[in-house]
């Protein structure tokens, strides 16, 4: 029989990894940091012939820290 309660000792390697903040660049914990989605720098607009409901953007995730992101109003 296992004790499954002993885990919480380990050590979380790899789990709380630090995320740049993509506003600042600061290196934040990642519980710490806002995720958030970076527009493509492609305005769809300017190319002609281009349904925008049927293109994919691809949208970069990114990090940011407490403050950028209340900054930003990225959080309540
Ligand atoms: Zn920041």
């Amino acid at each position: 029989m296992r004790m499954g309660k002993k885990w919480g000792l380990y050590k979380a390697g790899g789990r709380s990894q630090p995320v740049t903040c993509i506003y600042c660049g600061r290196l934040v914990p990642r519980i710490k940091a806002i995720e958030v989605r970076r527009r493509p720098p492609i305005d769809l607009r300017s190319i002609p012939g281009v349904d925008r409901r049927r293109v994919f953007l691809p949208r970069e995730k990114g990090y940011a820290c407490i403050s950028c992101a209340k900054h930003r109003r990225l959080i309540k």
